[in-house]
C-alpha cells in the first residue's frame, strides 16, 4: 500500500511576497524522498503569486498551493469569505479546515467543519482537516472522545468513502506554537487511534488516509516523528516561516 507523505506549511497571518519568492526558490533545490508532496499555505493575498511562482519554476505536482481557510458556502452575501471554487480558480489544491485557531477564536464547530470539507471536495480541492485536544482534555483522559467527536460529523456529512481524498492533521492544541511537542510515542499512539477509528467505518479507506502530525515540529524532531508507522508527514507552523528549517523538514519526509 502506498501512502503519500505530505509536509504542509501553515504560515498563519505571517509572511510576505519576499518569503513567497525565497521559499519557492529554495524548495526548488530540495531533494524530496519518494512519494512526498509539499503544500504551502500562505495568507490568501499571496495565493496567486505563490501559484504563479510554482508554475514558473516547473514545480507543479511537487509543490502545491494551499489555503488556510475556506467558506462552507458556494457564493453569496458572506463579506470577507472566500469560496472553494474561487480558490480552485487560483490553482489552489489544498485547504486547511478546522484549524484549532479557527475553532477557538472564530468558534468554528465540527458541524461547520464538515460543511467546509464538503464544499472543498465539491470544488476538487483536498481538505486538510485539523483535529486535536486541549491540554485539559488530555489531562482528563478525553483525547479519544474529543477526536472522535471532531471526526464523526465529517464522516456523517461526506461518507467514509470520500476520505480517500482527505488529509487529516492531528494537532494537540497544547503543542501548537508552544514549543511543547508530543513525544513520538504519544503522537503515534494517537495517530493509531485515529486510523483505527476510521477503520471501524472502512478499513481500506483508513489505510489510505495521510495522517499528519502538527505541533511545534522542527528540523530536530521531525525525523523521529515521521518515522512512526501512522505519521505521514506534518503540518508545520512556526518552523515553516524559516526557509532552512522548512526545507530540512521537507527532506525528512518519506511516503509509506
Ligand atoms: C499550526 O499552526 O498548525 C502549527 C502546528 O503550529 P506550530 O508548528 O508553530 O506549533
Amino acid at each position: 500500500m502506498a501512502r503519500r507523505a505530505i509536509v504542509a506549511a501553515n504560515w498563519k497571518m505571517n509572511g510576505d511576497l519576499a518569503l513567497v519568492d525565497t521559499m519557492i526558490s529554495e524548495l526548488a533545490n530540495v531533494e524530496l524522498q519518494e512519494n512526498v508532496s509539499v503544500v504551502v499555505c500562505p495568507s490568501s493575498p499571496y495565493l496567486s503569486e505563490l501559484a504563479s511562482k510554482v508554475k514558473s519554476n516547473n514545480l507543479s505536482g511537487i509543490i502545491h498551493v494551499g489555503a488556510q481557510n475556506v467558506s462552507e458556502h458556494q457564493s453569496g452575501a458572506y463579506t470577507g469569505q472566500v469560496s472553494a471554487k474561487m480558490l480552485q480558480e487560483l490553482s489552489v489544491e489544498f485547504a486547511i479546515v478546522g484549524h484549532s485557531e479557527r475553532r477557538c477564536f472564530y468558534k468554528e464547530t465540527s458541524t461547520q467543519v464538515a460543511h467546509k470539507v464538503k464544499a472543498v471536495l465539491k470544488s476538487g480541492l483536498t481538505p486538510i482537516i485539523c483535529i486535536g485536544e486541549s491540554e485539559a482534555e488530555r489531562a482528563t483522559d478525553q483525547t479519544e472522545t474529543v477526536l472522535a467527536a471532531q471526526l464523526q460529523p465529517v464522516i456523517d456529512k461526506i461518507g467514509i468513502e470520500q476520505f480517500v481524498d482527505v488529509v487529516i492533521a492531528y494537532e494537540p492544541v497544547w503543542a501548537i506554537g508552544t514549543g511543547k511537542t508530543a513525544s513520538s510515542e504519544m503522537a503515534q499512539e494517537t495517530h493509531k487511534f485515529i486510523r483505527e477509528f476510521l477503520a471501524k467505518a472502512n478499513e481500506t479507506v483508513a489505510a489510505k488516509v495521510p495522517l499528519l502530525y502538527g505541533g511545534s515540529v522542527n528540523a530536530s524532531n521531525c525525523e523521529e516523528l515521521f518515522a512512526q508507522t501512522d505519521i505521514d508527514g506534518g503540518l508545520i507552523g512556526g518552523a515553516s516561516l524559516q526557509v532552512e528549517q522548512f526545507t530540512k523538514i521537507c527532506s525528512a519526509a518519506k511516503g509509506k
